[in-house]
């Protein structure tokens, strides 16, 4: 495994490569790796013939009243986990090297990211799609893969890369959860115990949501209703603040008042100081 972190050596390793007629492919992220993660990069080295992992915490898609200081940053243990799953090349840029004085350009992917991620976190997405925007001109990848517990950002990113024709074809791959339903992520070490524990009742209530569509009800409310009502009932209550609990067009995000054919369920909870998003996607039963 190679570690590069010059943007134009990892640029020139990706020329050579795909001039040889070699696949590339790409899994970003931030660190702090787990199985989620993990996921991913072993799906890109079933499909791809060459695999790039890059980590970078992205000032960028961070709010100034967020965690960009607290969020956990794991070198050594991330790079051991990826000379284990074989990749090929771990890019690494530094802020300095990814923003250079000067730099002046921000990407803005209209409509999908005014809403709900977006809407609670100002600027976000602008982050998202900029550093995506320039990670796949550095690495010009084949396929770029992103996982589905991140939903409305896949779907931008894939909007993102058809725009801009960036060249890369966008794969989603299903979420990695903790044996309680819990989504991995890499936030969740900074969950306390007692926060830990209460966490899995944002799962549950996309299940609860999840169990009302397939039961036939067409209406979004009732939906939103049984998604809110497992939150409020559950014993973890008041340790727990909901964002949004929201039933969806998986395409557009638009919410939706009746329901037909495929929905995703969304949603975003705080405990403490942590935030924790999550989806599913459903398909109601046809008449
Ligand atoms: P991050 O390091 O959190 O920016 O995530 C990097 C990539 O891993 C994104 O495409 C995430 O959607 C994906 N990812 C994060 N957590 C999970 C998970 N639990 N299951 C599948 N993919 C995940």
């Amino acid at each position: 495994m190679r570690i590069i972190r010059s943007l134009s050596a990892m640029a020139a390793w990706s020329r050579t490569l795909r001039r040889q007629g070699v696949t590339i492919g790409l899994v970003p992220t931030m660190g702090a790796l787990h199985a989620g993660h993990r996921a991913l990069i072993r799906r890109a080295r079933l499909s791809c013939d060459a695999v790039v992992v890059s980590l970078f915490v992205n000032p960028r898609q961070f709010g100034p009243r967020e965690d960009l200081a607290r969020y956990p940053r794991r070198g050594s243990a991330d790079s051991r986990l990826c000379r284990r799953e074989g990749i090929d090349v771990l890019f690494l840029p530094s802020r300095a090297r990814m923003y250079p004085s000067g730099f002046g350009t921000s990407v803005t992917v209209e409509a999908l990211s005014r809403r709900w991620e977006g809407k609670v976190r100002p600027g976000h997405f602008e982050g998202v799609a900029t550093v995506v925007a320039k990670l796949m001109g550095v690495v010009q990848p084949d396929l770029a893969f992103f996982g589905q517990k991140d939903f409305q950002q896949a779907l931008l990113v894939r909007r993102l890369a058809e725009d801009l024709s960036l060249g890369a074809r966008i794969v989603l791959c299903p979420t990695v959860r903790e044996a309680d339903g819990l989504a991995l992520s890499s936030r969740n070490v900074l969950l306390t115990k007692a926060q830990r524990r209460a966490a899995p009742v944002l799962f549950q209530a996309l299940q609860a949501g999840r169990a009302v569509v397939r039961a036939g009800i067409r209406s979004g409310a009732a939906v939103r209703r049984a998604m809110a009502r497992t939150v409020t009932s559950s014993a973890a209550v008041r340790g727990v603040r909901v964002d949004y609990l929201a039933v969806c067009d998986p395409d557009t995000l638009e919410p939706l008042r009746r329901i037909a054919g495929r929905v995703v369920l969304l949603g975003a909870v705080r405990i403490g100081r942590v935030r924790l998003i999550d989806n599913l996607l459903v398909r109601s039963p046809r008449r």
